[in-house]
């Protein structure tokens, strides 16, 4: 870590793009390939390359009795420090500086610690997992152990992102930004690419599948008429209410990753074997969701999120609960196919490379859209062997001309039960890990509610010296009742201000969270409410955000509980009731399973 831990010192000094890339340029311009590549992972905030299977297997936890070992400090040393950086490797760093030790004779080399992670994710058992990380920061100064710690957790928090890794190794090695990206993108290795960079071999890279790529992100609407403004021709699809899941399928062999870029296949195996349909080499883009299986006069359609949970955090996932919530994969893109990766070409034509690979598939699983007014039919049905069976469906398209039209379109896509529309540019290229508007969202929020405060927490990085994590009830008869925790919405202003009231409204100092008086109302706004035990009131609100304080409303005006309970009802019934996915429309459902 010889020389890498100041240069981060020094990226997190400055907030400017161009001073951080130049840094790692300089930085990795002066190593040897090896220590290059290996910084180049680092400086990306992760001990091991994307594409690479290990893990440290060392958790926040691990480190804090590392740590307290190291230092010979109690818990409440080690929360203060905490509390004061927002960060356990800084706060290592501080209380480390503090206790006076020895330097270590040797300064510690980045390819140590490569051999040192390695070892650390090969180690079975948490005592000898331990003792090798202590081993390895018994040999760091307290600044290499900031940095070692951060890396370790994941998160280096200097304001640095792979993407200015890249920009560092194109200046570094004065090679196109474009064509480092590109590599990287495509091996999923960093430390790779940084090689490949100082060979002039980046044209080499070929595409590995398995590793997750950057999903393309959707801007905000809100109106028709904005989504209008920004193209001509427009493709548009449904928001399902999943969780967005990239399937990467090679000859049977089917990987899935979340938008988090974490695998998640474990928790969806039947969607594995169903996207095993598809034959040679694809990545798509999609969305997973709980699905009704057809009843009779009533049309398949995705649940609302609240059902996919019930999936959610399980370690295993039981035929029982296969079958109590069946889930389904909507492809809406396509990033990789016949051995070319097809980002760059224009959603118009990916979309028809798509429809190509669903027509070839081996249980072909297509859903057409019929008419203009968004009433879909589904054709011809995955054949349902077992009950568990998942469905892979290409995510009906439609067309919108007119702001009237899309807001028909939005009313229908509600109708079923989805949460509004995407509306994408058909001549735009799919950018990994971008928020552009050539794909906007249109969705509605819920409901809002006027809500009471309850408890409060210090929050994490920049905020871990205020309270900016609130508990929130409504009202059940005289009583207070939670039903959810929100942490954004507030301005830094608003938050201080806060914080100095709850501290002087305490009920109860538990540390990392206190009991306030119930006396603060928010107004909060959410996208659906949920059946939840974690809450006193059994329900919690999905995406809560603070729209405002109420200052103005006593906590007696709040919302109650009969209000939440009515959201809900309206949520889960009245959706329904009208429009496509209904008894009105009987013939749809004839060729499902
Ligand atoms: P949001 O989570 O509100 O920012 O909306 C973006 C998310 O909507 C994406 O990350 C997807 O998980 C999800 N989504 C649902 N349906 C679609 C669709 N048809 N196209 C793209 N994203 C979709």
């Amino acid at each position: 870590m010889y020389l890498l831990a100041p240069a981060c010192e020094a990226i997190a000094r400055t907030t400017k793009k161009l001073e951080k890339t130049q840094i790692v340029a300089d930085y990795l311009r002066a190593r040897s390939a090896d220590e290059a590549a290996a910084s180049a992972v680092f400086l990306s905030g992760r001990p091991f390359p994307t594409y690479d299977e290990a893990t440290l297997g060392v958790g926040g936890t691990h480190l804090w009795r590392a740590m307290k070992e190291l230092s010979g400090k109690t818990d409440a040393v080690l929360t203060a420090a905490y509390r004061r950086h927002g960060d356990l490797g800084a706060a290592a760093c501080d209380i480390l500086s503090a206790t006076h030790q020895e330097p270590p004779p040797q300064p510690l080399n980045v390819l140590q610690v490569e051999q040192a992670f390695r070892q650390i994710a090969n180690t079975r058992g948490t005592a000898a997992k331990l003792k090798l990380v202590s081993d390895l920061l018994a040999q760091a100064t307290p600044l290499e152990t900031k940095y070692l710690v951060k890396i370790m957790t994941g998160d280096l928090r200097i304001g640095m992102k792979e993407s200015l890794v890249e920009e560092g190794i194109a200046k570094a090695y004065g090679r196109d930004v474009r064509a480092v990206q590109r590599a990287n993108m495509m091996l999923g290795d960093i430390g790779e690419t940084c090689r490949l960079a100082i060979a002039d071999r980046l044209a080499e890279a070929r595409m590995r599948l398995f590793h997750p790529i950057g999903f393309m992100l959707a801007s905000p609407v809100q109106s028709a008429e904005e989504a209008f403004s920004f193209f001509q021709h427009a493709q548009v699809e449904d928001k399902y209410d999943g969780i967005r899941a990239q399937a990467h399928c090679r000859e049977g062999e089917v990987r899935l990753f979340s938008r988090t870029l974490d695998e998640v296949t474990g928790s969806f195996p039947e969607l594995a074997e169903a996207l095993a349909q598809f034959s040679g080499e694809v990545i798509l883009d999609g969305e997973i969701v709980a699905w009704n299986r057809a009843e009779p006069n009533v049309e398949s359609h995705a649940l609302p999120f609240s059902e996919l949970q019930k999936r959610l955090g399980r370690k295993t996932v039981t035929e029982t609960m296969k079958r109590a919530v069946p889930v389904a994969y909507m492809a809406f893109d396509v990033l990789y196919a016949n051995g070319k990766l097809v980002i760059d070409q224009p959603l118009r034509r990916r979309a028809a490379i798509l429809d190509g690979i669903f027509s070839r598939a081996r249980r072909p699983a297509l859903v057409r859209t019929a008419n203009a007014q968004g009433r879909l039919t589904f054709e011809p049905a995955v054949q349902a062997e077992t009950q568990a069976s998942a469905e892979v469906i290409r995510a009906p398209v439609l067309r919108a001309d007119s702001p009237a039209h899309l807001d028909e379109l939005f009313a229908a896509a509600q109708a079923r039960g989805n949460e509004g529309l995407m509306i994408k540019d058909v001549e735009s290229p799919y950018t990994p890990g971008r928020r552009g508007q050539s794909w906007v969202k249109l969705k509605r929020e819920l409901a809002r509610l006027d809500v009471v405060v309850t408890s409060v927490e210090y929050g994490h990085g920049k905020r871990a010296s205020v309270l900016s994590d609130y508990t929130f009830a409504v009202r059940d008869g005289d009583r207070l009742v939670n039903i959810g925790k929100a942490y954004s919405g507030l301005t830094d202003k608003e938050i201080a201000a806060m914080t100095e009231w709850f501290l002087a409204h305490t009920l109860a100092d538990h540390g990392f969270w206190r009991e306030v008086e119930p006396k603060i109302v928010l107004e909060v706004a959410f996208n659906a409410v949920m059946r939840s035990d974690r809450h006193e009131s059994g329900y919690a609100l999905r995406f809560p955000r603070i729209l405002r304080l109420r200052d103005d409303k006593p906590p007696e005006e709040a919302d109650n509980i009969e209000r939440v309970r009515g959201i809900y009802a309206r949520q889960h019934g009245k959706n329904r009731e009208s429009g496509v996915g209904s008894r009105e429309s009987p013939n749809t459902s004839k060729n499902r399973p």
